[in-house]
Order: C-alpha cells, then structure tokens, then sequence
C-alpha cells in the first residue's frame, strides 16, 4: 500500500477499502504522507465523493487518529451538540444550560471563532472571568455536580483532522459532504458524548447552500454515528439571515441570557427548543421528542435554565451577577444607528458578508490566534421579509475603532436587498434528520 496509489484510486472513481484509507490517516498524521499527497487526494474525494461506508471509516479513523475523551466517570448518558456554523448563532449558552437543568449532562469541548463565523468559546470569554480551560479532572467534577460544562479543545484530540483541514482550508476543498461530515463526527465521536445533536445550517451564510445538499450532509452524519455506535439526530435549520438579532461576542451572550428568561427573539428560542428537545429526548430524559419540546419550554419559563447557567458561569470562574450587565461589561466606545435611506421590503440579507463586516469590527479572526474584542458588533432589527420606512433604524453597529467602524457603515447597505413585494416566508427549522 502507498499513498500514490490511494491517489490514484480517488482520482479514478474507486471505492476506497477500510485499510486504505486507515493508512493513509495515519500517514498523514506520522508524515509518511505529504501535505501536497494530502492535497491531490482531498481535490480527488472533492470530485468523486465517497460511499456512506467510506465516509464513516474516514470519520472513524480520524476520531482514533490522536486522543479521545474517557468520559466514563461522568454519570448518565452524556449528550452533545454542534453546529456546522453560523452568523449570529448562540444556541450553545442556551441549550447546554437548558439540557443540564433536565437532568441530561452535557461535557461540551468548543472552539474559537475563525473567518466569518463566531466561536462559542470566544462568546463565553467575554463572561469576566469566566474560564474556558480546565482540567479533565475539573471538566468531569463539574458535569457530575451541576451537570454541564463548556471548555475550549485541548490535548491532541483528532490531529488528523487538524492537518486536513488546514490543507483543505488552502486547497477549495472545504464544501466536499465526506470532508466535513467525516471531519465534523471525527471530532464529536473523540469528544466522548453518547448522543450528539447537529444543527446543520442552510442557505446564504453557510457551507451548506440548499436543502437537498444539507439533507446528504445530515444522512452521512447520522450513518457515521451509527457506524460508531452514537445517537445521532440532525436539525436542518435556516441560515440565510443571521440568527436572533445580535452578532458580535458579549452581545450574543447577552441576547443568549435574555432568551433564556424568555425574552429572546422568535427564531432563536425556537430553534434553541428543538435542539434542546432532541438533546433531553437522546439523554433519556424524555419518552418521546414531544414531550421532550414540553420539558424544555418548562425549563424555559420556570427560569430553571437560566438558573442553571448562572451555576454554570459561577463554576468556572465567572459570577453570575454579571450576566446582566455583559454588555456593559464590554463596553464599545462607539455606537451608530444605521437608517433605511428608502422604503420597501427587505427580501434578503447577505449573511456571509454580515458576517465578515463584523469580522472586521474586530469580532473575529481572519487567521488563528488573532486577538479579538468581544465588545464589537451589531444587532440587527430589521431583517427579511420586513417591511421598512425611510429613516428606520436598521441596525446599530458597535466598535471601538473609527476607521474601522466607518468601513463598517460603507459595507452595510450592501447586505440588503430589496423588493415592492413581501419574499415567501422561510421557517427557521427546515427539516430534521435522525436515525
Ligand atoms: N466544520 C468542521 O469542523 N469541519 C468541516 O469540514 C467544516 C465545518
């Protein structure tokens, strides 16, 4: 066996065998395989695909390709979610507290932000003090005393996937199904979880542009975790405007905390249901998803949820107090309302560019290990389907930079556009997906 000739069999449209592909993971990560192999090989998968049998062995062997989390002293059935990846998406501080207070424990590893998308990890730092790394013996402690904890990646968990994806990052070989339905479950079956949930985003602002690929996406996913003996149930949901109104680190945990005090936007606390549902009904703290919907929507209105997080953020460093106040927190020095200069229908947003504009508010990173301000972003009050006045505030932009608040406010008009006419309506859950 040698890496050419996996190469060339990708090249040439045949079926890849388990050891082949075993071979050629473990190359990669003792660097018997090249980077530039690497490359020709992820470009051949991006042209011929993979079968679901090759899909989950690449997954499997990736997820055993480094360390994985022994989750086992942690009681109950442990529950995960992830998402592919989204504008404005801050379900994790809501649901991982939601979940925990059914009773489900919930030991959620999470990453920083990179490119237009945010990071969990980058949001719960904007908590004072509140801390993202703790030892596996801290991690463990803490799910089985209050039932949920979110700490960022450590160790040398899935480094396949870590060299993969660079290369893919640099090679337009990210968008392939079994690249990321493989690099997305190699991660979560390293992570330990017994049931994984998986909000699959779709549309504008995500990989996934249509329903019909989100759907493959979804199927590969659930069949990997199967292969690996998990739970896997998948939420298609809609991502061709941001979600809720904030974007931007302390302003997503912010609207994270009003939503969980029942106070949230519309399609945030409903998508944050569905998720938590699918979540309480894997962890068998429901007998059926609907009465795990009616679990969730108590937690939701008892303020148990809420409740739960503040335990959460006191546990790891931060106080509970200050989650009323997280905006203040992290104060921006400047603050502009942007106004309509016409009147009409907004009949759509450009989510990815939304995205990158508060990238470079300095919300994000466009290379790892950029420092960021968590105090800079927007928040969004007019978005598709709405109907706009002349001089309506649209949106307010929050930075602390004026060269860069200023570009800022010349890229915003370029997300809208508009129409004499409402768009069609567009649910924000779009399918789901289990086994
Ligand atoms: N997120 C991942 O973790 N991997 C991918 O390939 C794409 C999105």
């Amino acid at each position: 066996m040698n890496a050419e000739n996996i190469i060339r069999s990708k090249r040439d449209g045949r079926e890849l065998a388990r050891e082949e592909i075993e071979y050629f993971i473990k190359g990669l990560v003792n660097k018997n395989v090249a980077d530039y192999q690497a490359a020709a090989w992820a470009m051949a998968v991006y042209f011929q695909g993979m079968t679901r049998r090759e899909t989950s062995d690449l997954a499997l062997a990736m997820a055993y390709s480094g360390e994985v989390m022994d989750l086992s002293a942690i009681e109950g059935i442990k529950v995960d979610k992830h998402s592919t990846g989204g504008v404005g998406d801050k379900t994790t501080p809501v649901v991982v507290p939601l979940c925990a207070a059914a009773g489900v424990p919930v030991a959620k590893l999470s990453g920083r932000g990179l490119g237009f998308t945010g990071g969990t990890i980058d949001k719960f730092e904007s908590i004072p003090g509140f801390r993202t790394e703790l030892s596996r013996q801290e991690f463990i402690n803490q799910v089985n005393r209050i039932k949920a904890a979110v700490i960022s990646q450590t160790g040398n968990l899935v480094p396949a996937d870590k060299i993969l994806y660079a290369i893919r990052d640099v090679t337009a070989t990210v968008d392939s199904i079994p690249l990321i339905a493989s690099s997305v479950m190699s991660k979560k079956i390293a992570s330990g979880a017994d049931g994984i949930v998986l909000d699959i985003k779709v549309g504008q602002g995500a990989f996934m542009k249509n329903l019909e690929q989100a759907t493959g996406l979804a199927e590969s996913m659930v069949a990997i975790g199967r292969q690996a003996g998990r739970r896997v149930s998948a939420v298609l949901s809609n991502m061709d405007r941001p979600l809720g109104q904030a974007i931007g680190n302390a302003l997503e945990i912010q609207e994270a905390v009003d939503t969980l005090r029942g106070q949230g936007p519309g399609d945030l606390t409903e998508l944050c249901i569905i998720l938590g549902a699918h979540m309480v009904y894997l962890g068998g703290a429901a007998g059926s998803i609907e009465e795990a919907h009616d679990v969730v929507k108590e937690l939701l209105a008892s303020g148990k949820g809420y409740n739960k997080l503040c335990d959460m953020v006191a546990a790891q460093g931060g106080r509970a107090e200050d989650l009323d106040n997280i905006a203040q927190l992290n104060p921006a020095s400047l603050q502009v309302d942007i106004r309509s200069d016409r009147a009409g229908y907004i009949q759509g947003l450009r989510t990815d560019e939304i995205g990158r504009i508060v990238m470079r508010l300095g919300a994000g990173r466009e290379m790892t290990g950029q420092p960021i301000d968590h105090a800079v972003g927007v928040k969004i009050y007019r978005k598709t389907g709405d109907l706009v006045e002349t001089h309506d505030i649209l949106a307010t932009l929050y930075a602390n930079d004026p060269q860069k608040l200023d570009q800022a406010i010349k890229a915003w008009p370029q997300v809208y556009t508009w129409g004499d006419d409402p768009p069609p309506t567009a649910a924000i859950i779009l399918g789901t997906v289990s086994e």
